[in-house]
């Protein structure tokens, strides 16, 4: 076997990481992964480490399902290849589309097949300024969209997206895109209750409305939760005037579920879990637990049937729209899921227990405060818990606190200072006790170095 010298030598030498420096990369080798099972993880050295987010927040029924293993190499025997373009498909495109019809909210009985998260929301873009336009309003053209969103790394997803980092390089967001406030009460909206903030910031889009004319507002697109940029989960006023106001100025809402979707907040569909009615959700990770790469878009009736009667040819499409080995990972993941109920042990066992665990960590010196629903959460660190002031972003304090966690065994995320966690969906509760030990051990040296 290669030794782990050459392989980092060689990975400097020929691959460019998706956000990653490379000059860090060189300096530090990269950690390379080898196996996997369950929930954990082991390095090339031998090393496990507890998975604590699930690999980008996908895995959700774990590593190791051979039965993914032995669908997959059914479907590559018998057709491993074939398009669902120009009035082909076969048979795994279509029970998949059924499946997860059958699974979404009443509202939305279609599917469009992608290859990842990003290009559905491309494909939401796309789909609902066609909408409109054949609707009979074609100036409806803009979305709405948050600061400090994910939704992908295409030039549309990106776009879309509200991260300033990636719009300054490349020069997006591409026209007719823009971006509200978020609803970060813990950073932004100190001065009002969780409640009134929620309302405020759910205003701005009535404001932002207001400002373009709704005449020319195609969709809102948003996280029911925003995963990448912090997990941050809006407050309880939020969603209910989000709504509202998409109803009062008939703007079609995006809800991009890449994260949320399979089962991660104890319901299918966040949808479900926020009381919401999309026009559109975007899937991917979950839908596979990320065995083989696919996303989609759901669409409810009142789009596709627009799409499906008036539309001639929906110009838009990808070679592996609806691949059959990945349609046959997602349709057995699908059925795990429902055999074990995944989905029911989340929303009734695990996640009281692991956010009512995880909560026991914001006693700590360094932690401000702790969020989450379901199986996401996430840790903020704080400098002074009063006021909540960061540390100077130069020190990388998330940073320390990730390389601590790696130190200890566990893998969590970190996005400035906040730690993110998002395990398997099947993590068990001592598992869960093992995470939190682990992310203490890893909070109190972040603190000794923070002190020193
Ligand atoms: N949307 C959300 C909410 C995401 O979190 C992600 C990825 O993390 C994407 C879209 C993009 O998905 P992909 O990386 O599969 O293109």
């Amino acid at each position: 076997m290669t030794d782990l010298k050459t392989l980092q030598r060689d990975d400097a030498a020929h691959f460019i990481h998706p956000f990653t420096d490379s000059k860090t990369l060189a300096e530090k080798g990269t950690r390379v992964i080898e196996r996997a099972d369950g929930i954990y993880l082991w390095d090339i050295q031998g090393n496990k480490l507890l998975d604590g987010m699930a690999g980008l927040w996908c895995v959700n029924v774990g590593y190791g399902r051979q039965s993914i293993v032995d669908a997959v190499s059914k479907q590559m025997q018998q057709l491993p290849y074939y398009n669902s373009f120009f009035q082909c498909t076969h048979p795994p495109a279509i029970t998949l589309a059924k499946t997860i019809a059958d699974l979404a909210p009443a509202h939305m009985n279609t599917v469009f097949f992608t290859g990842s998260g990003s290009e559905s929301n491309d494909t939401n873009l796309r789909m609902v300024r066609r909408y409109w336009d054949l609707k009979g309003q074609p100036n409806k053209k803009t979305i709405i969209s948050r600061e400090n969103a994910y939704h992908g790394s295409t030039v549309a997803g990106a776009s879309l997206g509200g991260m300033s980092g990636m719009h300054e390089q490349g020069d997006l967001p591409i026209p007719k895109i823009v971006h509200i406030a978020q609803p970060y009460w813990y950073q932004e909206g100190a001065d009002l209750s969780p409640e009134e903030f929620g309302l405020k910031a759910a205003r701005s889009l009535e404001e932002k409305i207001l400002e373009l004319g709704e005449d020319n507002v195609a969709a809102f697109i948003a996280e029911p939760f925003q995963g990448a940029g912090g997990v941050i989960i809006p407050p309880s006023t939020y969603w209910p005037e989000i709504k509202r106001i998409l109803a009062k100025y008939d703007v079609l809402l995006i809800l991009d579920e890449v994260i949320s979707g399979f089962g991660r907040t104890g319901c299918w569909f966040a949808a479900e879990y926020f009381d919401l009615q999309p026009d559109l959700i975007s899937i991917a990770k979950g839908m596979t637990s990320g065995y083989i790469p696919m996303g989609g878009v759901i669409i409810a009736d009142r789009v596709a049937d627009v799409i499906k009667q008036q539309c001639g040819e929906f110009t838009h499409g990808y070679t592996y729209s609806g691949h059959p080995a990945a349609a046959a990972a997602a349709l057995e993941n699908i059925n795990i899921l429902k055999q074990e109920k995944i989905v029911e042990q989340v929303a009734n066992e695990i996640a009281p227990y692991f956010q009512q665990r995880l909560r026991t960590l914001a006693e700590h010196p360094l932690v401000g405060e702790v969020r989450g629903i379901g199986l996401v959460a996430a840790i903020e660190l704080v400098q002074d818990k009063a006021t909540r002031a960061r540390y100077n972003s130069d020190l990388g304090v998330g940073t320390w606190c990730r390389d601590f966690c790696i130190q200890h065994g566990l893998v969590m995320r970190s996005v400035g200072d906040t730690m993110i966690i998002s395990p398997p969906l099947v993590i068990t509760k001592t598992q869960v006790d093992e995470l939190i030990d682990k992310a203490l051990l890893a909070l109190n040296d972040t603190y000794q170095q923070c002190l020193s």
